[in-house]
């Protein structure tokens, strides 16, 4: 036998058909925190279904920017308050305009956790969450309208102060959560909603921790191994998490997603992948997610096409990363506790 007939053989037993088969399935992607779009003006064309597809990322946290007119965009200052009402109006109107591109695209949200076992199975879709929740105002029953209006994650506190709660990046007002944010914790596992940390101060954090009946995500940013992070310069390490308090989120069963912000994990993908390897060795392969903050981070960003989870993945297997922890990190533990806190709703 020469060697093409030879190579062709062995290539036409099922055993090894089969074994391809196996390599090339795909992994399915789940990430807790990206944008698409933000104000009126700028409309970032891109066919979600189409990007998405081209990752094969099935569980895609489309993120509404809740006080994206009240702070520059450049310094992550607040500019300007908003006169009461105004939040909450800006919130339908955003919320609405998403909607229509998910319907335009056909794409579906996902409502109850029967819709994320669907998207574990590879069936693309799109769950609502909202980044600085200053829509609620003073109101915790503004939780149920964003419920109604099928929001699934609601991440607390953003660049500008609210009245949840103190952010990380300027100084607090509340010592913490307040009592409107407790109440808004308790609606959220009261409606099956997924309460996301992220932006939120120590103590911020640590209320909500106490508070909260089911586990919780810190949907972006990254962890510091220094005591607290950094109370001055650049943002992205004020934004920092510590890793006492992340392995305090993941001892609730909470997920602690990373960004991918240049300055802080590489310009590369494969530096990323790396980063969230470590991520996992740090808070256990259960705790750790994609929150890569596509299409929010500009000229600092790592990723700026969902196409690139697949080398993500590629680079996982070469390393010789079991399946089992790349099915994790890639959707299973987003999809987990998000699960948990829609199946807690009472
Ligand atoms: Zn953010």
């Amino acid at each position: 036998m020469n060697r093409r007939k030879f190579v062709a053989g062995v290539l036409s037993t099922p055993f090894v058909l089969s074994t391809r088969a196996f390599a090339q399935a795909p992994v399915f992607i789940g990430d807790m925190h990206t944008h698409s779009f933000f104000a009126e003006s700028k409309y970032h064309f891109r066919p979600l279904a189409k990007a998405m597809a081209s990752g094969n990322a099935s569980l895609i946290a489309w993120s509404l920017v809740g006080d994206l007119l009240w702070f520059d965009v450049k310094t992550y200052k607040e500019k300007s308050k908003p006169a009461p009402g105004e939040t909450f109006g800006w919130f339908q109107r955003e919320l609405n305009r998403i909607k229509g591109h998910i319907a335009e695209q056909g794409l579906s949200t996902v409502r109850t956790s029967k819709d994320v076992d669907l998207a574990l199975q590879g069936k693309p879709h799109v769950l609502l969450s909202v980044e600085g929740a200053s829509f609620i105002e003073n109101d915790a029953g503004r939780v149920k309208s964003a419920h109604d209006a099928g929001i699934r994650q609601i991440q607390l506190v953003h660049y500008t102060s609210n009245s949840l709660g103190d952010i990380q990046t300027s100084p607090g007002q509340h010592k913490g959560l307040s009592e409107v944010g407790k109440r808004v914790v308790t609606e959220c596992n009261r409606l099956g909603v997924l309460v996301d940390l992220a932006h939120c101060s120590e103590a911020t954090t640590k209320d909500a921790l106490a508070v909260s009946k089911v586990p919780m995500v810190w949907s972006h940013g990254s962890v510091t191994k220094a005591k607290s992070p950094a109370t001055e310069g650049p943002v992205w390490r004020r934004r920092q998490l510590s890793l006492d308090l992340a392995k305090e989120i993941a001892s609730k069963g909470g997920v602690v997603g990373l960004w991918a912000l240049a300055p802080d994990v590489g310009r590369t993908v494969e530096g990323y992948a790396g980063r969230m390897l470590e991520l996992a060795e740090w808070l256990g392969e259960d705790h750790v997610a994609f929150g890569t903050d596509i299409n929010g981070l500009g000229l600092y960003a790592t990723m700026k096409e969902f196409g690139e989870y697949k080398a993500i993945i590629e680079h996982w297997r070469r390393k010789g990363v079991p399946e089992t922890r790349i099915a994790k990190l890639a959707i299973g533990n987003y999809a987990r506790v998000l699960k948990a806190a829609m199946d807690a709703r009472t």
